[in-house]
């Protein structure tokens, strides 16, 4: 019989529940049992699911109250002093750690969180002293969840973050030097001494997560994974049976590091992402090693194509013998969202083809079945196939036009008429821009006001004309202040927009819209990201009408404001049936029409924001980074490529960390880069020195995530040290970001600042000319 298997459930609940609970209890609102009470329904809640659908095997320590890797991080008590000293209950320690403490008496702020692999989900990064020591913690968590788990009727599989992965993961704490690696040693045994007092309780095995195996390792970080295995496979009967996991990609280039797992019952990989890896990874399992095979997809909402798995399947149980192979989840399923049933909104054809976790639970079982007794499951099998045919076939998916646009594609369209220097020089007449040009990244303050307005205009509250005339209003105090402050190049302020891609995709074509798909991006954060369905177009301009408005009442420059392509494409659920570059490319047209309408309606400034480019780079580098990056590049340049030389394209990045793929963001062409880089050390301009960058740059100069209005002389030094690395003539004075999160008082506070700053140098270097 082959088993199926989930690698861990969503632990939101059906309408965010825990995020809800959490937050009440943050706010005082609810006690700490009615805390963890909520958070015992939920996981029994998932449990049961589970074990509805005919999942064999049911993880259990996979539900966080804030993140899996904190838990860890408490549970090898490696909570630095800062909290510990603090003498908070172990819950508000952990809350502490995750989000920061204020309150009481007490204030320390949050551990780093930082993306997991390419995910949007964001854990802790255990953060780790010169002279770290670990123990178990009282009454261990994945041992408490199992007995419970257990005692309510469910035999479950522990998940556990590996110990290198944990280590791997990890950093060293400020003021220490310490390279987390080294404390394997130290960490190893508390590992096997969870692992035996798991098997007390009565776990038959466990899931150890190791999921770096699918980086580029050090060499030491290969090193660590022999001593580690090989102490727990050394405890033998008194510790559970150990699956090791692997997802997110490949581990081919890692099998020298497979002969420590010798005596691990067996192995997960995923092979959704890489399912060329099954036939090399059959050979490298020993004698009576398990493959878990990762068949459905945990990253994304659509339904498993039965067909294509079930191939994948039959040949490792061809290889195995059907005793050796489980059907499982490609990843934990925290990356989708619950369920599918709560969507009340969206088209019935369209309903057919998507999957959630609940529906994903039960495609791990289905399968299971099919392998072996294809019989007993033949109606689920036709109604999948059905389904996936219904998909393929569908009109909303394939659009002829769009394909036929895509092909007569040619490489001259990614190029700008003119290089820099030619397209400058026009810029400059016909903007008349001044030495250091002062600009906003795009949005001001969203106001209650507007989400008032914008919520009474989505329930039909006012009409259509009524919101509009508020939109307006609010361009015109957009402009009005913009004109005390004697900005130079200006922005509407996007008041219509709720979300940087949302808006977008509202207004395009091939994208659908979910009620409750929400999924965890860090603590008690989601986000509901568009689905693309189908084949991208423009069915009518999407920004013309604000921008148009507002240039018409505004005395200088107005600079219209879009998402680029592969932001829309990253902060969506993309389609698996064809490449997502072939969806960048449907993207970057649509945009590419936007900005040729733009710039007909007297918009010569167009920002393109692209702050997810560098969150899509391949986990390794290479082939795979320098392929994305090509598509990447190309669709940005697509997009924009399109205006005449007077007219200035810029684009956003909320990052300055360029150093490992500057070439590419050189590729982009654009004539101004705005970038974050206001918590940075200017140093990381140097880069555009010694890269010879000869376009135009915004260093952030000052942070808008905290409400503090900085000082003239801030402004001042902080420019002043950008100058060290930037040409007078190449530096434009911007925030860091928009604006949209600060209140208008802090605005015009650090925008006077900002202003008045870059007047300063304006004058100093106009003497210098
Ligand atoms: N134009 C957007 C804004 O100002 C950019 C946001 C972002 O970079 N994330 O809000
Ligand atoms: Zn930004």
């Amino acid at each position: 019989m082959v088993q199926s298997s989930v690698l861990g459930f969503p632990r939101m609940g059906v309408l965010r529940d825990l995020k809800k609970a959490n937050e009440a209890y943050w706010a005082d609102k609810i006690s700490q049992e009615a805390l963890l009470a909520e958070g015992k329904r939920l996981r029994l809640a998932h449990w049961k699911i589970q074990k509805d659908a005919g999942v064999d095997i049911i993880p259990s320590n996979d539900f966080a109250h804030y993140d899996h890797v904190l838990d860890h991080i408490q549970l090898f008590n490696a909570v630095p002093e800062r909290y510990t000293s603090q003498k908070l209950s172990p819950l508000d320690e952990y809350f502490a750690m995750g989000r920061g403490h204020q309150k009481g008496g007490v204030d320390v702020p949050a551990l780093e969180m930082v993306k997991w692999f390419d995910s949007n989900y964001h854990y802790v990064k255990p953060t780790l002293q010169d002279n770290q020591t670990f123990s178990l913690a009282k009454d261990p968590k994945p041992v408490r969840e199992f007995l419970e788990a257990k005692e309510a009727g469910f035999q479950t599989r522990p998940v556990l973050v590996g110990p290198v992965s944990f280590l791997a993961l990890g950093k060293a704490d400020r003021g220490s030097s310490v390279d987390p690696i080294t404390l394997l040693d130290k960490l190893v045994p508390v590992y096997v001494e969870l692992l035996k007092q798991l098997k007390a309780a009565g776990a038959e095995s466990v899931q150890i997560d190791e999921p770096v195996l699918v980086f580029d390792l050090r060499p030491e970080v290969k090193a660590a994974f022999k001593p580690a295995y090989e102490a727990i496979a050394a405890a033998g009967d008194a510790v559970p049976k150990v699956v090791v996991a692997t997802y997110f990609g490949d581990i081919v280039h890692n099998f020298d590091v497979l002969p420590a797992f010798s005596g691990a019952a067996g192995l997960h990989v995923d092979l959704v992402r890489n399912p060329e890896q099954l036939e090399p990874v059959l050979k490298q399992l020993g004698p009576n090693q398990i493959l878990s095979a990762g068949v459905v997809d945990g990253r994304n909402i659509w339904k498993n194509d039965f067909a294509k798995s079930l191939e994948i399947l039959q040949t490792a149980v061809k290889a195995l013998g059907s005793e050796r192979v489980i059907v499982a989840t490609s990843s934990s399923l925290i990356h989708t969202p619950h369920t599918l049933a709560s969507e009340k909104k969206l088209p019935s054809d369209v309903y057919e083809w998507f999957s959630f976790a609940v529906e994903k639970v039960k495609e791990v079982a289905t399968l299971a079945k099919a392998v072996t007794e294809p019989e007993a499951v033949k109606a689920e099998l036709e109604a999948n196939a059905a389904a996936i045919k219904a998909r393929t076939d569908s009109k909303r998916t394939n659009d002829p036009a769009v394909k036929e646009r895509q092909a007569q594609v040619t490489p001259e369209q990614h190029n700008r008429k003119a290089p820099f220097n030619t397209r400058y020089a026009e810029q400059k007449k016909h903007l008349s821009l001044p030495l250091f040009p002062t600009t906003t990244i795009g949005s001001f303050p969203q106001t209650s006001e507007i989400r008032v307005q914008r919520n009474k205009f989505t329930k039909g509250e006012i009409s259509a004309e009524e919101y509009e005339r508020f939109i307006e209003k609010e361009i015109e105090l957009a402009v009005k202040i913009q004109d005390e402050l004697d900005l130079d190049v200006y922005v509407h302020g996007e008041p219509e927009r709720n979300d940087m891609v949302q808006y977008f995709g509202e207004r395009l074509n091939g994208y659908v819209f979910t009620t409750h798909a929400w999924v965890q991006s860090y603590g008690s954060r989601c986000v509901r990201p568009p689905i693309i369905v189908g084949d991208i177009s423009r069915p009518a301009p999407m920004t013309v009408k604000e921008s148009k408005y507002a240039a018409s009442i505004s005395k200088k420059p107005m600079k219209g404001m879009l998402t680029g392509p592969v932001t829309c494409l990253r902060w969506s659920f993309p389609r698996v049936d064809v490449h997502q570059s072939v969806q960048c490319q449907q993207l970057a047209l649509a945009l590419r029409d936007e900005v040729v309408d733009l710039e007909k309606n007297g918009i010569y400034v167009i920002q393109v924001d692209e702050p997810a480019l560098r969150e899509g780079l391949p986990l390794r580098k290479g082939q795979e980074r320098e392929a994305y990056l090509k598509w990447a590049v190309d669709s940005f340049k697509l997009a924009t490529a399109g205006v005449e030389n007077s007219t200035q394209i810029h684009s956003h990045f909320c990052y300055s960390e360029f150093q490992d793929f500057f070439h590419a963001i050189a590729a982009l062409d654009a004539d101004v880069l705005s970038i974050e880089n206001s918590k940075s050390d200017a140093k990381l301009l140097k880069v555009f020195i010694d890269e010879e960058y000869p376009r135009h740059i915004g260093p952030g100069v000052y942070d808008i995530h905290s409400p503090r209005v900085p000082t003239l002389e801030e402004f001042k030094q902080r420019i002043e040290e950008m100058l060290a690395y930037l040409k007078p003539e190449q530096l434009w004075i911007n925030p860091d970001c928009g604006l949209k999160t600060r209140k208008w008082d802090e605005v015009k506070g650090a925008l006077s600042h900002m202003v008045e700053a870059a007047k300063y140098f304006r004058e100093k270097y106009a003497n210098k000319a």
